[in-house]
């Protein structure tokens, strides 16, 4: 490989040729015909040639290079159709290229100026008349600092000649499906015909398009789908329904489980006796009770002589698990353990004995579960709790931990962010999915309403007349992302400020720094109603209960992602009072923050919230996959291709039954680097 290229495959991060050539374009750009200056339009980006009439350095408002074009060198009537550029930042030596009577032609997008149309920072060249134009259209690459356009082009050329174009797809299903032969989609797509519809192409809606979504879906659906058969080939230790643990289990609660919840137990205990590892998500709303349908998948284990581990991303979460699971299974002689990362010296050594020699049948945590260390005597059944917020290379480690030998054990995973049908379809293809669509009875709907900062003192006196009626409240502190440390002042500013301001109230303080056993405490007496004004961080975000809590302000609500304030002001609405959320915005917002916000306070369904998030986030983001560093779909797209991925995902199925070489050949093409990351 030629030093240029090998330059270019290390800063695009590709190690194979084969790969480069699936570098495709971001856009085009058209060059292959010229635009007379009187049929520009704004907006519309195009190629001119024409004169140099004047240039000038001008000082109002910066300085800046000025050049008047016109289209022929003897127009001098001032009525001649103008265009003006600016080049903002120049070199004495474009100076003197841009000699009036020099013939130059420029690429880039007219807008309205002040003259007449005019463009800024142009791409622009001297030409001799009757220069010959591209022959194709331009495609623009995605690139990284210090490479440029040309010398992609360059390397992709090369690439086009070494690489390995053949046809891997039966034509019996390209026909079936209508689609184009792979190098000429491919050869189209880098190097497009002058006549091809450039916004077809820009939209990703031209044929050519079309093939290489479909290969890469199709790859995806591949990989996802071999890894389910792989998983069917794997063993797992039967449970069986045990019913007289579970029935003495849900007679000692003080509610009946939902019908929802219900549905959701069978189909995670038929899942459980089989003799395959279940790989199950339990998808409920903030508040739907999927922790009560987690302990009934635990005692499945449990009642089979075997042990489960529930792990949750944050400490306050796990504590919280530990402390329900203990309140319900310690009355039916069952141990449960705790293990955190925090846990130290003999505790933990004695937790870790207890998870080794099988006294603990239920083990609570966080990831520091399933870290070094960490040996369990049988583990039939994991149980992950909000398993997107974890990274994708814990959730890797998850599914290796448990592995002993060829047996593996069921996975339950507990999410109360709804994943979109074509998310699901896509990248969880080896998952089943059980819905919570039900709220237990009781639950009030939540008042949000969004309030300017500047309006602050006035919050704070309407929480010293609410908690006055006996009611308790929630203040979380502002989301500080860059640094702990100001995240954890604010907190306790805040805390201050309200202890200053309500001396009549009793306000307590949660953050994720505090000791476990302190946490504990605060959240103790809150829920004893010992405390009324609870200050806190984000650390209340999943889990935390206390009926009786009615109000949420949530300062700084702009800095906060969807998912985030839905699972914030879960906290409350679940007792008999009306129950209010503010969400106190700092001014000016951002067109984004705004959406957001009123997103959340129209709607109070997560599958809504979710799909919004979806639109202005993207998947990586919303799958938890962005530490994967990997793009999850570089093409295709999940709103607009959804017909392409059932059609790929039906294909996969035929490939797989009927031909292994293609399927080898499409992975080896597509996913050169392995498709771990598809899996977590
Ligand atoms: P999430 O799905 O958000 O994890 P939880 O499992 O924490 O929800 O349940 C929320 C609250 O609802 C808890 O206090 C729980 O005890 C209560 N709960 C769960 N199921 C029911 C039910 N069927 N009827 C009444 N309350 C319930
Ligand atoms: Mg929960």
């Amino acid at each position: 490989m030629p030093a240029k290229a090998a330059e270019v495959h290390e800063k695009l991060g590709y190690a194979r040729a084969a790969e480069l050539i699936l570098h495709l374009p971001l856009r085009y750009e058209d060059e292959t015909r010229l635009t007379p200056i009187r049929d520009l339009r704004p907006g519309l980006p195009a190629l001119v040639e024409g004169v140099v009439a004047q240039a000038d350095v001008q000082y109002r408002p910066r300085r800046q290079l000025v050049v008047e074009v016109r289209e022929r060198a003897d127009e001098d009537d001032a009525l001649a159709p103008t265009l003006f550029f600016r080049l903002l930042h120049f070199y004495p030596n474009q100076l003197a290229q841009l000699k009036p009577g020099n013939r130059i032609r420029l690429f880039g997008e007219p807008r309205q100026g002040f003259h007449g149309l005019e463009m800024v920072h142009p791409r622009y060249r001297l030409v001799q008349p009757g220069t010959p134009l591209a022959d194709c259209l331009t495609p623009v690459y995605p690139s990284v600092a210090g490479l440029s356009q040309t010398a992609i082009r360059k390397a992709i050329a090369a690439a086009l000649r070494e690489a390995d174009l053949s046809e891997l797809l039966p034509a019996t299903l390209l026909t079936r499906l209508k689609l184009s032969e792979f190098e000429p989609a491919l050869r189209r797509l880098h190097t497009p015909p002058p006549e091809a519809d450039l916004f077809a192409l820009d939209a990703k809606t031209d044929p050519a398009w079309q093939r290489l979504k479909f290969d890469e879906l199709l790859a995806q659906q591949l990989a996802l789908k071999r890894y389910a058969l792989a998983r069917h080939r794997l063993a797992a230790l039967p449970l069986k329904d045990e019913r007289q643990l579970i029935e003495r289990y849900l007679a000692r609660l003080p509610f009946a489980p939902t019908g929802a919840q219900r549905r959701a137990m069978q189909e995670i205990l038929h899942d459980l006796a089989g003799r395959h590892p279940m790989n199950r998500l339990l998808q409920g709303d903030v508040g739907s009770g999927k922790t009560l349908v987690a302990a009934v998948a635990c005692l499945a284990a449990v009642g089979s002589g075997q042990q489960a581990a529930v792990m949750a991303p944050t400490e306050i979460l796990a504590e919280q698990h530990y402390l329900k699971f203990r309140d319900w299974l310690e009355p039916l002689r069952l141990k449960v353990v705790w293990l955190a990362a925090a846990l130290k010296g003999r505790a933990k050594r004695e937790a870790l004995d207890q998870i080794a020699d099988g006294s603990a049948q239920v083990v609570v945590g966080t990831h520091a579960l399933f870290q070094e260390g960490v040996e369990f005597h049988g583990l039939a059944l994991a149980v992950v709790d909000e398993q997107h917020r974890f990274g994708v290379a814990q959730r890797l480690a998850l599914r290796h931990k448990g592995q002993h030998k060829t047996v593996q054990p069921h996975l339950l995973m507990l999410s109360a962010t709804p994943i979109p049908r074509s998310l699901a379809m896509s990248y969880l293809a080896d998952l089943d999915v059980s819905v919570i669509d039900e709220l237990p009875p009781g639950r009030t709907p939540v008042t949000t309403k969004l309030i300017a900062m500047a309006r602050r003192a006035e919050v704070i006196e309407r929480l010293r007349h609410y908690c006055a009626d006996g009611a308790q409240a929630y203040w979380v502190c502002p989301l500080i992302e860059e640094s702990q440390k100001l995240e954890l002042k604010a907190a306790l500013d805040t805390f201050e400020e309200m202890q200053a301001a309500l001396p009549e109230l009793k306000v307590g303080l949660v953050h994720g720094r505090m000791k476990a056993e302190e946490k504990a405490a605060v959240m103790a007496a809150f829920k004893a109603g010992a405390i009324q004004l609870l200050v806190a961080t984000t650390v209340i975000e999943v889990g935390v209960d206390v009926p009786n809590a009615s109000l949420m302000v949530i300062d700084h609500a702009e800095r906060m992602g969807l998912a985030q304030l839905h699972q914030l002001r879960g906290r409350v609405g679940r007792g008999s009072r009306e129950s209010t959320c503010l969400l106190l915005y700092a001014e000016p917002l951002s067109d984004l923050a705004r959406q957001r916000l009123k997103i959340i306070r129209d709607s109070q369904d997560g599958f809504a919230i979710a799909r919004e998030d979806l639109k202005l986030r993207g998947p990586g983001e919303f799958l938890g996959a962005r530490q994967s560093g990997l793009p999850l779909l570089r093409f295709a797209d999940l709103e607009n291709d959804v017909a392409l991925l059932e059609a790929a995902r039906d294909a996969a199925d035929e490939l797989l039954k009927h031909d292994p070489v293609a399927v080898k050949r499409h992975l080896e093409r597509w996913l050169p680097q392995g498709a771990a990351f598809l899996l977590a």
